[in-house]
């Protein structure tokens, strides 16, 4: 197969994927790219959806990732509104919903994920939203305003931030969280505890280990009785690797997800996965999901790079960034399991907060920070550098940022 006739086709028009489509140009793929979408729209910014356009602060030309003129230009086949049904790995193709068989020499999976439902009684009712593409925002930002009440089920990151948005559209929020924290799954208590005082601050009623009983068609009740009024729901419990196809097609793992290696290819020879439908290797060597955009984005230019016959890119330090409020929240590395956590400054001054954690080595392995963007930025130059550093250093403020590498 000569590459200048090689046909790619990418299965999801999101960030992975139109990522993905935009680096093998860069890298020179010569032959055809097609990037096929599911939804209706070009290929968009996701982060906003909780955020700016959800308080109406963004508008729809600025969610889109690329003009639609990008396309053509890189003559990069993009087709909207075309969902693939089904895989054929041996026969090397695909079919569309519409019916059509597309043939591919190689295929990148980049489906991303879909949030996750809970077997709750009343879950379905009209007033319950879940929030993942821009049709699911529009829905959310209809019902949210002055005097509304909304509740939040499950203090993640999209729940949290939802409810920082509608407080700021005049609603009423609750939050409602099962765990004795708010981002206990991805957050170290210190961070926990300073986004929780943010959100009562806000004024949010936040309630943690709390069981829920059901959902009814104007409330929330919860396990001890307790009725909270609610005009709308969302639950933010979560989401689930979108791997509908590759597991009809024998390529997803049995606990979710595609299981790709560090040049995002799959058991499949033929096929690579990026984005939120992968199982990815994780900083430390373990296998894990990375629900980010800068994950989505390293593994589009992993993939379009090994297409391309180019070196992989070195691993990248995985980080994620949330906005809620006056908060700009900024994490790198992954604090579980740290040895040792050093607070730069004082975590009690309220407007900041930067705390490194640290392995057993000494080594920097995750930031947290809060609107303290050097201090993010020097974590991720520490953590990539792997280099025991002085924890008393990094905690005093009089020591630049820049000499701690050195430490
Ligand atoms: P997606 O962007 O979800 O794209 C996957 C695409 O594939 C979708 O358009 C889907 O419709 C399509 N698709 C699926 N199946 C098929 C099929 N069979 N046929 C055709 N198309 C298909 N990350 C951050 O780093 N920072 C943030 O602040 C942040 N905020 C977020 C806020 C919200 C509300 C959400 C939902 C996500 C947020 N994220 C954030 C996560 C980030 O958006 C995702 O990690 C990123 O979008 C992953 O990109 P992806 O391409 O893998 O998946």
């Amino acid at each position: 197969m000569e590459p200048a006739t090689a046909r790619v086709v990418i299965i999801g028009a999101g960030h992975a994927g139109s990522n993905a489509a935009a680096f093998l140009r860069q890298y020179g793929w010569p032959g055809e790219i097609i990037l096929l979408g599911e939804e209706p729209v070009l290929p968009y910014h996701r982060p906003p959806l909780s955020k700016a356009w959800l308080k109406g602060e963004a508008t729809a030309e600025s969610l889109a990732l690329r003009p639609a003129e990008f396309y053509g230009k890189q003559n990069v086949a993009l087709r909207l509104g075309a969902p693939v049904e089904a895989i054929d790995r041996g026969a090397k193709s695909l079919r569309l919903a519409a019916g059509e068989v597309l043939a591919y020499d190689h295929l990148i999976l980049a489906t991303g994920a879909r949030a996750r439902r809970i077997p709750l009684p009343g879950a379905d009712l009209p007033l319950v939203h879940t929030l993942r593409n821009a049709a699911d925002a529009d829905r959310l930002k209809a019902g949210i305003g002055p005097g509304r009440r909304v509740v939040v089920i499950g203090a993640g990151w999209i729940g949290l931030e939802v409810a920082a948005s509608a407080r700021a559209l005049g609603a009423a929020a609750t939050v409602l969280e099962a765990q004795d924290r708010v981002l206990a799954r991805v957050a170290s208590p210190a961070l926990s505890a300073f986004v929780d005082a943010a959100h009562r601050r806000h004024g949010v009623d936040l309630r943690l280990r709390v069981g829920i009983e059901a959902i009814e068609p104007d409330a929330v009740r919860l396990a001890d009785g307790t009725r909270i009024p609610a005009d709308l729901v969302l639950l933010g419990v979560g989401a689930v690797a979108e791997d509908t196809l590759a597991r009809a097609a024998g390529l997803a793992e049995p606990g979710g997800g595609i299981r790709v290696d560090g040049s995002a290819r799959t058991a499949d020879p033929a096929i690579h996965a990026i984005g939120d439908c992968t199982v990815r290797p994780l900083p430390g060597g373990a296998m894990g999901r990375l629900e980010s955009v800068p994950s989505a984005t390293e593994q589009a230019r992993q993939a379009a790079a090994d297409l391309c016959g180019r070196p992989v890119p070195a691993p990248e330090v995985c980080w994620f960034w949330s906005d809620q409020y006056e908060l700009r929240i900024q994490v790198a590395g992954l604090a579980q399991g740290a040895a040792l956590g050093v607070f730069r400054g004082d975590p009690a001054a309220g407007d900041r907060l930067a705390v490194f954690h640290l392995d057993a080595a000494g080594a920097v392995q995750a930031v947290e920070a809060v609107n303290a963007a050097p201090e993010f930025m020097a974590g991720k130059r520490l953590i990539a550098l792997g280099r025991p550093v002085s924890a008393a250093r990094l905690a005093d403020p009089a020591t630049p940022l820049a000499a701690l590498a050195t430490a």
